[in-house]
Formats: C-alpha cells, structure tokens, sequence
C-alpha cells in the first residue's frame, strides 16, 4: 500500500487555544498566542494538533457546547485569525484536526432558540422533544452525580427535549436529513479553511437513534459512511478521528468492514488496561485488550493516548481491576469523578516519578497505534484538584517561570495556572525544560523523533513475545521486512526475561536505539535482558548485513 496515509505515522498533540498562550493580554489564550508559538510545536516535532472547540459558546461545558458552527469565539480571534494558525501550521508541515461537536449544540444556539418558540419552527425537527416526560428521563446521564435528567421541560416549547449532556446541551435530531445535511456543511466549511480532519465527539450517540420512545439507542451506522465519503470527496487526504468508548466487537462497524467508515477511533480498551497495568505490573489484561483490538482494515488506524481532557474513565475494566486503579493513582474521593474515573493529571497520579512517566509515555508511543498527547504532557504538568470537575487538568500551559508562568500579562488568566509545590510553574515550565538536556520536555523531543523514524509501530503488525513474565510487554512490529522490538519492565522491581523473537530465520541481534545497550541472541538464538525497575528498551531487529540479507531472500 502506498504510505501516503499521513495518519498512520503520526504524532498528534491535543491543546485547548482557551489555555495555550494569550497573545494580547486579557487573560484568555487565543489563536495569535498559539501562532507565535507553533515554532516549539514543531520543534517538539508533533505532526499533527487537535484543537479542542473554540467556537462562540457560552462556555459551559468548555466550549463543547456550541453557539455558531461557522465562527470563532471572539475572545480567541477572528476566522482571519484562524485561517493564519492554519498557514502557519501547514508551512511547518503539521497538520491541523478540530473538534467536530454535533450530538448537540448549546441552548443559546440560534436553531434551539427558533425551535423552541413554535412547533411550526423550521428548526423544530432539528432537535428531539416529547410532549410528556419520558419514562426513561432519569436513566443514561453522562454525567452522574452532576447532571439529574436526560429529558428537560422547556416552557417556552411546552415540552421537554433530550440531552444526552448537561441540560445547556440540546440534542440535535441527527436522523433528520437537513440535520445531516447540515453537519456536512460545516465540516466542508473548515476543510475549506484548512485543516485536515476532524475529532468527532461523542459518535456513538451521533449516531445512535435518540426519541422518547427509544429504550435503548440503536446505531444508524450508515450515517459514518456519508460522513467519510463527502470528507474523502472534497479532500482526499482528510479524516475522523473518532470519539467512541465502545466495545471490540463493534470496532468494525465503526471502522466499515471495508474500510469505508471512520479512519481513526480512539483505543479506550486499551486506555484503560494500559492503566491497569501500570497500576499492578500486570500486563495479561492488556494484552488482551490489544488483541481484541486488532482487527480492523488496513488503512484504519487507532488513537493511542494515555489522558486526556476529560476524567480517566475505568467503566471497562472489572470491578477489582478499576479498585486496584483507584487505589494506585486515585485513592482520594476529591481524585474521582462520575462514579467511574479519575480526573488527575498523569505526572501527579505517578508521584512525578520520572522513570515512571518515561515508562508510561515510552509505552503511549509504542503501542499500537498513533499518539496523542495532551498539551503540557512533554513537561510533566500536574493538576489542580481546587478546581471543579474535569477543570482541575485544564489550567493554562507553563511556559516561564515569569508571572502567571508566563502564559498571560493579565493579572486574571482564565483559569489560575498552577503555582507552588513539585508541579507549579516556578518548577516545571518550558524555558528551563528547555536548557536542561535531562529534562522531561528533551527526553519528549528525542522519543518523538525515534517514534517517526519507526514507520513500523504505525504501519506495521504487532506479535507479543513471550517473556513469560506478566510484568514484562515484549511486541514486536514487522512491515516491509523491518522489524522493531519493544520491552517495558511495568514493575518497580528489576526482572530478567529471556525471550526468541519468533522469527523463523538466523537470530539477529538487538540494536538499542535510545541508548548503547544492545543486545546479542544466545546459541538458542534468544535475548536475555536484566531490565531495572520501570525499564523500556526500543530496538531494530538486526545491524546492516542482517536487514541486507533479509531484503534479498
Ligand atoms: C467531550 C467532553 C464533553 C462532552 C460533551 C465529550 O465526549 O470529550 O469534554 O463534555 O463530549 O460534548
């Protein structure tokens, strides 16, 4: 297949413009801040950035609910603005994704406003309403403990519409062809202003069928199609990087099973295992949870992330498997939220053990997949668990140790940037990470490089070698007959392991990448290691002759 699948091999790096940098001192980042500092990212070396929602909203639900598709909230800029981020990026070689928000818009959203006033609206139909309260009104809330219905009464509609959100969040009717009609619009709309693709938020209820008559949402995958072939009709090389906490064995419906459908679906299995077996150097379950997620077409490709901007969700994993994560790196009842996830930073949930961190984010960008970090991740940034809900792991970038570390003149940032302790800015920001080699930023920079020069991991199969040690992950990728090696030591603890590299001819040797620690086969033809605590190793199978030899055969 032709490697012009640019998603395949990528690095995405996730930032809220709200929070990245304020260019003109009002206390709110905004597109010129995130412009003049488009020369870090690419320094960092990410290829691709997702932009979390920055169009007009009020706010609520951090911009995830939408008032206008087709603008810019005016404290982030202009759509001039917009459009001078996207050059930028596109002259650098990176590549731009948006958050695509249409489950719903928010309530101040024009069409709700018309709707709401007459049945007789022509925006009526875009939303979902029923005249009596539905029996299922207090089931299926996203937002346990926070959000008390799904099925709020409007007075001036005189009925209730639904909202899979927060009540501010009415859900639009998607099955209505002018609804659909719609949502293409706005993506032809940014493709046109340049970027490259989409984040598509919350897909399954996209798609699921919404009424007060549903029990239990079905989904309309059809709809996933429409979406892919107009993206792929008006720029080829455009895709959806979907949202969709959903079971293995619907992947493929997700995904098409000719690959028609979704391009990119985030891997929450294997989020969630990840955590797991970080949590108790068990790394069975996850294996499990990479195999289950193996299957999908060639040019699909899974988002591998470690967190993000909403809480850690463990709603997958086993009742002891979730107990085991909670008491690891959440103990504390003000860590949680929703009754099934955590909402910390990762450094902080790891105790800002380096070794740990390098361990975590060695394992985000060699498992299979492409990474997405989260911004402020390449420094190791914690959390602030003063604020509410999932704000805590939101608070602006740490650029300096300058007042407000540097990402606003104001004296009022929009939100506080963390200050004081092992995470404040006055010890972990970007300047002083950027002098010091032994930095968490220049460890970032140099696994990103290597993860780019290691097409395999993206393009590649995955074969979990057998080390017979559940602490110890051993995968090999094979593709265009290179091979990598990658092992991480999950345990606190040192393990020796010894292990064959399932390759039916002569045994080659190991060649460290990172370091000069290479490793020679034994006369069985199998590599002994004697990995330290929370180790990782990234090899190329064999030297110059060995990769010579193998092309010829
Ligand atoms: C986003 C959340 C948001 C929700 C509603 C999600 O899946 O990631 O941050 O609150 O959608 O739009």
């Amino acid at each position: 297949m032709i490697n012009d699948l640019w998603y395949k091999n990528a690095v995405i790096y996730c930032l809220s413009v709200e929070t990245f940098m304020d260019a003109n001192g009002d206390g709110v980042g905004d597109f010129q801040g995130l412009l003049r500092r488009l020369d870090y990212l690419h320094g960092l070396g990410v290829t691709a950035i997702w932009l979390m929602p920055f169009q007009p909203s009020p706010g609520k639900d951090d911009g995830y609910d939408v008032a206008d598709y087709y603008g810019v909230d005016p404290r982030f800029g202009t759509l001039g603005d917009f459009v001078e981020f996207t050059h930028g990026a596109k002259q650098r070689g990176i590549r731009v994704l948006i958050d695509l928000v249409v489950n719903h818009t928010s309530d101040q959203h024009p069409w709700f406003q018309d709707a709401r006033k007459s049945p007789d609206s022509p925006y009526r139909d875009w939303y979902v309403w029923s005249k009596k309260k539905p029996t299922n009104a207090n089931e299926g809330m996203v937002f346990p403990g926070v959000q008390k219905t799904t099925w709020t009464r409007d007075e001036a509609a005189g009925e209730y519409y639904f909202h899979r959100f927060y009540e501010f969040q009415p859900d639009l009717n998607t099955a209505n062809p002018r609804v659909q009609a719609e949502i293409l619009k706005i993506m032809g709309f940014w493709i046109q202003l340049g970027v490259s693709g989409f984040r598509m938020d919350a897909l399954p209820f996209v798609i699921g069928t919404k009424g007060a008559d549903v029990k239990k949402p079905v989904e309309q995958y059809d709809m996933l199609r429409t979406f892919r072939e107009f993206l792929q009709w008006r720029q080829g090389d455009s895709v959806i990087l979907a949202e969709a906490n959903v079971l293995p064995e619907t992947d493929m419906d997700y995904f098409g099973h000719d690959g028609d459908r979704m391009q990119m679906m985030f891997n929450f299995q294997v989020n969630q295992h990840l955590f797991y077996a970080l949590a108790a150097a068990d790394t069975g379950p996850l294996v499990e949870a990479m195999e289950a997620t193996k299957p999908r077409p060639a040019t699909a490709q899974w988002g591998l992330f470690l967190r993000n901007h909403d809480e850690l969700d463990l709603g997958r994993l086993k009742p002891q498997q979730r107990e085991k994560v909670f008491a690891e790196f959440g103990p504390d009842k003000s860590m949680q939220l929703y009754d099934r996830g955590i909402r910390r930073r990762l450094a902080p949930m790891l105790d800002g053990d380096k070794r740990r961190l390098e361990l975590a984010y060695s394992l985000m960008f060699t498992l299979p997949g492409t990474p997405v970090l989260r911004y402020g991740d390449e420094l190791g940034m914690g959390d602030d668990l003063n604020l509410p809900e999932r704000n805590c792991a939101r608070t602006p970038m740490q650029w300096s140790t300058e007042p407000h570390g540097g990402f606003t003149k104001s004296s009022k940032p929009v939100s506080p940037v963390i200050s004081g302790g092992a995470y404040g800015f006055e010890r972990v920001n970007a300047a002083e990470q950027r002098r010091d080699p032994e930095s968490m930023l220049n460890w970032t920079e140099r696994v990103i490089r290597m993860r780019k020069e290691m097409p395999e991991i993206g393009w590649g199969d995955f074969t979990v070698l057998d080390t017979g040690d559940p602490a110890v992950l051993a995968l090999r990728y094979d593709w265009r007959n290179n091979s990598v090696v990658v092992i991480h030591n999950l345990d606190g603890k040192p393990h020796e392991v010894t292990f064959g590299l399932g390759l039916d001819d002569t045994a080659p040797a190991l060649i460290n990448v990172l370091s000069d620690d290479h490793s020679q086969p034994n006369d069985k033809g199998e590599h002994c290691l004697l990995l330290d605590a929370y180790a990782y190793r990234w090899y190329r199978v064999g030297g110059l002759d060995y990769l010579l030899k193998r092309s010829e055969a």
